[in-house]
């Protein structure tokens, strides 16, 4: 088959080959791991050092992780866990605090508290990078009916990295549950739980390496919440379903890889992307770099986004984007808008030409909506239409790269020649 340059990685990225053999291995082991027979407390012994292992990586402890079955039940799982477990200590209706580009899987869940369970709900601006204000979170949490506050790590269509640091310091002087979906920033950034001191914070598998189908929510145990899911009571009473010992231990694997490869991966990302950002804006007219402008080598072309002081920032913290030097988009992130093209039918051309890549935000009933992350940060929506998302991983290579800045003009220049034709048949 001829190669493909696959640039889709925050969508999923290739299973580790470590990680892999870690699932064929414990996939061949018989036994329940809540049996109390010798057969299903060796497998029970699998999944407990499992949890050893991603809490070390991670800065946690092993009592705070709860296996779920990936991201979105991690998400579903705290905001509305926490919001069922502090209304009744709250003034009714509680609040909850919530940046207004997250992932649909704290999105969704966030609207349907507010339509179901009549949460009243504060959606935190962003600045035009992305950026939650830490002045408006100061501000949400003055009032004493919040239930819950949740800001995503990092970004996962323009990679924009929060202040969550500084927002979990906010949320732990007002008492509040601080939750943070790290999905994307585990294996880019140092993801330490304990130093950013957040209560909750979501990790998926299929993100960085380990199989499909299992994550985590790292619960402070001193914390608790209203289950989403009843039955055996496996997690702490918190979380109810058979472990899949297999897939926990791989993911085991691919988090100590994501940890301990950091630094190297991210050098080795940032360079390609930064090389990608550099050739486009470069060869393609008029396409314009959505997000921070990356701190390393690209020069600010007049395509890229406007910088915004509107993040305060108290201490240095790279992982969070604080610090003078901080980079604050994620190193394999690059996200473009390219106006007077639909996303799709660019998308659609260089699938064609051999590049995966993606539009990075959803599609309702096959209609593609523009994105709400775009339109957060103050892009308009025919511009936010017109965006394309490249997401590098550990298998891209300086041929990928290559491969966009070759195809990539001459997509643009029929993808606008399409939008001009089709503006031409709707007036
Ligand atoms: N949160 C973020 C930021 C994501 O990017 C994704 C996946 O795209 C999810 C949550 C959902 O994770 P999963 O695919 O494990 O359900």
């Amino acid at each position: 088959m001829k190669h493909r340059a696959y640039l889709d990685h925050a969508a999923t990225t290739p299973m580790l080959p470590a990680a892999r053999s870690r699932w064929l291995q414990v996939s061949e082991f018989v036994g329940n791991p809540s049996s109390l027979h010798t057969a299903g407390r060796s497998v029970r012994q699998v999944v407990e050092e499992a949890r050893e292992s991603i809490a070390a990586d991670l800065g946690s402890r092993p009592s705070a992780i709860i296996f779920t079955s990936g991201g979105t039940e991690s998400d579903n799982l705290a905001v509305k866990g926490l919001f069922w477990q502090r209304q009744p200590r709250l003034e009714t209706p509680a609040r909850v605090l919530a940046s207004s580009i997250e992932h649909h899987a704290v999105l969704d869940p966030v609207e349907w508290l507010a339509s179901h369970e009549g949460a009243k709900v504060e959606w935190l601006g962003v600045d035009a990078q992305g950026r939650v204000s830490l002045d408006q979170v100061a501000e949400a949490l003055r009032t004493g009916d919040v239930a819950l506050c949740t800001v995503m790590w990092a970004n996962n269509e323009v990679g924009t990295i929060e202040p969550v640091r500084r927002i979990a310091e906010l949320c732990r002087e007002a008492g509040v549950p601080f939750h943070t979906d790290a999905v994307q920033a585990v294996g880019q950034v140092p993801v330490n739980v304990a130093e950013v001191g957040a209560h909750a914070v979501t990790i998926s598998s299929h993100k960085i390496g380990g199989p499909f189908g299992v994550g985590a929510l790292i619960l402070d145990p001193a914390l608790t919440l209203t289950p989403i899911l009843h039955g055996g009571g496996q997690e702490r009473d918190i979380r109810s379903g058979t472990f899949d010992a297999a897939a926990i231990a791989s993911f085991a694997v691919a988090v100590h890889h994501a940890v301990i490869e950091q630094p190297a991966h991210a050098a080795h990302v940032r360079e390609l992307r930064d090389r990608l950002v550099s050739a486009i804006l470069e060869s393609v007219p008029g396409a314009i770099l959505n997000g921070p402008a990356p701190a390393s080598g690209v020069s600010p072309a007049s395509g890229v986004s406007p910088a915004s002081g509107a993040s305060a920032a108290s201490g240095a913290s790279p992982a969070t984007g604080e610090g003078p030097d901080a980079d604050l988009r994620l190193p394999g992130n690059a996200h473009f808008s390219f106006p007077g093209c639909e996303g799709d039918a660019l998308l659609m051309l260089l699938d064609a030409a051999g590049i995966d890549c993606s539009t990075g935000s959803a599609c309702t009933a096959g209609i593609p909506e523009p994105s709400h992350v775009l339109l957060a940060m103050g892009v308009d929506e025919p511009t936010a239409r017109a965006s394309l998302r490249f997401s590098l991983g550990r298998s891209t290579t300086q041929d990928d790269v290559e491969a966009v800045v070759r195809a990539l003009p001459a997509a643009v220049e029929r993808a606008a020649r399409a939008g001009k034709l089709t503006a031409r048949a709707r007036s």
